[in-house]
C-alpha cells in the first residue's frame, strides 16, 4: 500500500506535485488534495447495502484517495425521505462496517459522513422549512418551523454529527447548499420569516451558525467539520458575492475546518456538472472565496482528470479537489495518477447516464463506463480458472468492454474490428458538440487493450473462415447496430441522409433539415447540424454566454440579469416523432432537459404526435392530429432507431461454432452504451 511516506519519497520527480502534497489541518492531515466527493448511491437503504458501501468505499481507501465523504444522511425522521437517517445508536451501529473497512482498507485515510436535510425539498408531507414556500421542482409545500422546530433542526444536526463521530467517522459534512433546509434560510425568497432567522442577512444566517457552533461544541476539536456552500446558487436574486463571504467567514469563526464550495440549487436551469460543462468551469469561483477566508477551500465540477486537479490547485483555486463521478469511474484513479499510469484511467466522461439519472430515478447508483461501481461484492474480475483463446468481433462498446475485461481475466483475446479505428457508436458520440469526453473513454480502451496484450486486428472484418482456421474456444459477437430505415413512402429519394453519414461528415448537409426521430442520437444530430461556432464544453466563455453566467462580476447567483446568448441555428431544422410524448422525454432524467432546452433556444422546431406520409421532392408530408402538413426540407435526416446486426452470428451458429451475442447485436431496442458495457462486463468476468 502506498503511504504517506512513499508519496514524500517520490515528490520531487512526481507530476502532480500539488494533488499528492499532504494538507496539514493540525489535528490530522489529509495525504493528498483528492477527495472523493458525497453522491447517493442507494446501498444506503437497501438489504445488505452496508456491506456494499464498505467493499465500495474501501476499494477507493485502498487506492489512495485523500478523504471519502459519504453520500448524504438524514439527521431526523423529516428529513429523511431521500435516504438513509443516523438518529439513533441503533443506525449509527451501521456505519462501523463502513468505518472500519476504509480505515483497515487505508489507516491513513479519512472518511467523513455527510450530513444532507433536504428541507423542502424531502419526498415527504411532514418536509419543513423556514417559510411554506414550495420549491418548483419540490413534492410540498414545507411546513414553516416554529422556535421550538428550528431548535429541534439544530439539535438534530449536532446528534447526527455526534452520533457520526462515535460511529468511526473522522468528521462531518454539513450540507448548506443545494436548496436543501440550510441553504433556504439564507436566500430571501424560501425564507419570508420575521424573526430573529428571517428579514437581515445576519438573521438569515443565524442557522447555519447555530448549527455549525454547536456541532463543534458537542464533536470537540479533533473532527474534520466541513461547511457546504453554495458559491454560486444560479438562482435569479439569489446569494450575491458579499453574503457568501459573510457567511463563509461567520462560518470559519463558528468552528469549521473546512469549507466546501457547491454551485447550484437543484432548481435552477443552469447545468453545472454535464458533459457539456467545461471541465473545471467553477473553480475560479472558489480561488475568489478562498482569498477571502484562512479555512482550507474545496472545490469541485467537472474535475476528472489528475492534469485538471493538477491545475486547478497550481492557480490556487482551491486547497483540496473534489471528485465524485470520477472516483465511480475508476476506483483507481488516484493510484494510476501516482504511478504515472494517467493513460490508464477510465475517465468520468459526465454523462450521468448511470449514476444521477440512477439516483433520480430511485435506481441503484452505478456508472456508464464501469458497471463494478457500487457492485463490487458482486462483480469482480478474478482471474480465470482456465484459460480460453475468445475472438471479440467489433469493437464498439461492448466489444471493448467485453476484450479489456476477459483480457484482464487472463484470457488470450483476439479483437477483429472492420474499420480502421475502435470505439463503434462511441466514435459518432465524440464528434458532437459538448460530448468530447467520449474521447476520453476511446483512449482508455485504446490504451487497455495494449497493456493488456489484446490482439487487435483494425480493418479486418472476421470471416468464417478465419475464425474456424484459429480455432478460438469462444466467439463473442459485438457486430453492433444497422440504422433503421423506416417504411415511408419516398424514403430512397436522395435527400434522405443517414445519421452515420452526417455524423462521419460523409453527407453534405443542406439549409432547411427534418429529422426523423428524436431519441438520443436524433438530439446528437439535431445538435450537429444546429451548432456554429466553438463548442461551449471546451471554451468557458462560451458556455458561460449560452447559459447566462457571470462569472467575474458574480451578481446575485452568479445569473442575475444576465440574458443567456445563444447563436441561433444557421439552418431551418425539424425534429419529429410519432409518439405524443414531449420530444426528448427519454432522454436522461438530469440532463435532457439541457438538450431540450438549448435547442429550443437555438430555434429548433420540436413536433411529436407526427404520421410520415411521403417525402417527395417538396420535403417531409406528415400528419399531426389530423392536419396535413409539410416540412420544407432539401435534407432529411433519419436517426428512426437500430436494428442488430447479426449476419456473422447466424453463419457461426449454422456451423455450430461457440458464439454469443452482446450489446446491440443482443438487442438493438434501447441499446445505449450503458447497458452493452454492462452485459458485456458480466459476461467477461464469468467466461
Ligand atoms: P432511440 O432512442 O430508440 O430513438 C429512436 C427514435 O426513432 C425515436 O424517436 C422513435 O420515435 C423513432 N422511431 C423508431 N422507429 C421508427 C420508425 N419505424 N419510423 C420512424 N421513426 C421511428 O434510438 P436512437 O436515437 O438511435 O438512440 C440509440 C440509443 O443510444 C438509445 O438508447 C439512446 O439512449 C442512446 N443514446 C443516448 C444518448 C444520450 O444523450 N443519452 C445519445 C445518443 C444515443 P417514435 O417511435 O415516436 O417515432
Ligand atoms: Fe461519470 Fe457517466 Fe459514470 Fe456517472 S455514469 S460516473 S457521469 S461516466
Amino acid at each position: 500500500m502506498w503511504g504517506l511516506s512513499h508519496i514524500a519519497a517520490k515528490k520531487d520527480d512526481m507530476k502532480y506535485p500539488k494533488l499528492l502534497e499532504p494538507l496539514d489541518l493540525g489535528f490530522t492531515t489529509i495525504k493528498n488534495r483528492a477527495i472523493m466527493g458525497s453522491m447517493h448511491t442507494g446501498l444506503e437503504e437497501i438489504e445488505g447495502g452496508f456491506e456494499r458501501m464498505a467493499a465500495y468505499f474501501a476499494e477507493r481507501a485502498a487506492n489512495d484517495i485523500g478523504m471519502i465523504i459519504t453520500g448524504g444522511i438524514a439527521p431526523n425522521e423529516e428529513s429523511s425521505s431521500h435516504g438513509a437517517r443516523m438518529s439513533n445508536d441503533e443506525e449509527a451501529a451501521k456505519h462501523r462496517l463502513v468505518t472500519d473497512a476504509v480505515h483497515t482498507a487505508a489507516p491513513d485515510v479519512k472518511i467523513c459522513m455527510q450530513i444532507l436535510h433536504p428541507g423542502p425539498l424531502a419526498y415527504t408531507p411532514d418536509c419543513v422549512g423556514p417559510s411554506a414556500v414550495k420549491s418548483r421542482i419540490a413534492r410540498y409545500v414545507p411546513n414553516e418551523l416554529d422556535k421550538a422546530g428550528i431548535e429541534k433542526q439544530i439539535g438534530d444536526h449536532v446528534r447526527c454529527a455526534v452520533m457520526a463521530k462515535k460511529a468511526g467517522y473522522d468528521g462531518v459534512e454539513i450540507i448548506g447548499s443545494a436548496g436543501y433546509l440550510i441553504s433556504t434560510f439564507l436566500v430571501q425568497k424560501t425564507n419570508l420569516r420575521e424573526d430573529e432567522y428571517g428579514g437581515s442577512y445576519e438573521n438569515r444566517i443565524r442557522f447555519a451558525i447555530e448549527i455549525v457552533e454547536r456541532t463543534r461544541a458537542a464533536v470537540g476539536e479533533d473532527f474534520i467539520l466541513i461547511f457546504r456552500i453554495a458559491a454560486m446558487d444560479m438562482l435569479e436574486d439569489g446569494m450575491s458575492w458579499d453574503e457568501i463571504v459573510t457567511l463563509a467567514k461567520a462560518l470559519e469563526k463558528a468552528g469549521v475546518t473546512i469549507i466546501s464550495t457547491h454551485f447550484t440549487w437543484h432548481e435552477s436551469a443552469v447545468p453545472t456538472i454535464a458533459t457539456m460543462v467545461p471541465r473545471a468551469a467553477f473553480t475560479s469561483v472558489t480561488g475568489r472565496l478562498r482569498k477571502a477566508i484562512n479555512v482550507p477551500v474545496i472545490t469541485s465540477n467537472r474535475i476528472n482528470m489528475p492534469d485538471v486537479a493538477e491545475e486547478v490547485l497550481a492557480r490556487g483555486d482551491a486547497d483540496l479537489v473534489s471528485m465524485a463521478r470520477p472516483m465511480l469511474a475508476d476506483s483507481a484513479f488516484m493510484r494510476k495518477a501516482i504511478e504515472g499510469r494517467e493513460d490508464e484511467i477510465n475517465t468520468c466522461i459526465a454523462c450521468n447516464q448511470a449514476c444521477l439519472d440512477h439516483t433520480f430515478s430511485g435506481k441503484l447508483t452505478s456508472c456508464l463506463v464501469n458497471p463494478r461501481a457500487c457492485h463490487e461484492t458482486m462483480l469482480n474480475y478474478l482471474p480465470a480458472a482456465v484459460v480460453k483463446s475468445i475472438a471479440v468481433i467489433g469493437a464498439g462498446p461492448a466489444g471493448l468492454a467485453y476484450a479489456t475485461v476477459a483480457a484482464e481475466r487472463g484470457h488470450k483475446v483476439t479483437l477483429f474490428e472492420a474499420s480502421s479505428e475502435i470505439g463503434g457508436q462511441f466514435n459518432l458520440a465524440k464528434r458532437i458538440p459538448g460530448k468530447e469526453e467520449f474521447y476520453e473513454t476511446l483512449r482508455y480502451y485504446g490504451r487497455m487493450l495494449e497493456v493488456l496484450k489484446v490482439d487487435v486486428r483494425l480493418n479486418t472484418s472476421a470471416s468464417l473462415d478465419e475464425l474456424k482456421a484459429e480455432n478460438f474456444d469462444h466467439i463473442i459477437i459485438a457486430t453492433g447496430i444497422t440504422p433503421r430505415t423506416p417504411d415511408i413512402e419516398g424514403i430512397d429519394h436522395p435527400m434522405v441522409a443517414k445519421y452515420i453519414d452526417v455524423i462521419t461528415g460523409k453527407r453534405a448537409v443542406g439549409n432547411k433539415v427534418a429529422i426523423i426521430g428524436a431519441g438520443g442520437i436524433g438530439f446528437d444530430v439535431c445538435e450537429l447540424v444546429s451548432h456554429s461556432g466553438p463548442s461551449g464544453a471546451l471554451d468557458r466563455d462560451v458556455f458561460a454566454r449560452e447559459w447566462g453566467i457571470d462569472f467575474e462580476n458574480h451578481p446575485r447567483g452568479g445569473v442575475t440579469g444576465v440574458e443567456p446568448i445563444v447563436a441561433r441555428s444557421k439552418r431551418e431544422v425539424t425534429m419529429i416523432q410519432r409518439k405524443d410524448s414531449k420530444v426528448g422525454a427519454g432522454l436522461g432524467k438530469t440532463t435532457g432537459w439541457t438538450h431540450r432546452l438549448s435547442l429550443t433556444r437555438r430555434g429548433i422546431n420540436m413536433i411529436n404526435g407526427a404520421n410520415y406520409d411521403r417525402i417527395d421532392d417538396e420535403g417531409l408530408h406528415i400528419t399531426v392530429n389530423n392536419n396535413p402538413i409539410l416540412i420544407e426540407a432539401d435534407t432529411i435526416i433519419v436517426c428512426a432507431g437500430q436494428d442488430p446486426k447479426r449476419d456473422l452470428y447466424e453463419i457461426l451458429m449454422a456451423e455450430g461454432l461457440p458464439a454469443e451475442l452482446v450489446g446491440g447485436a443482443f438487442e438493438a431496442k434501447e441499446l445505449d452504451a450503458k447497458a452493452a458495457i454492462k452485459q458485456a462486463s458480466e459476461m467477461a468476468a464469468v467466461i
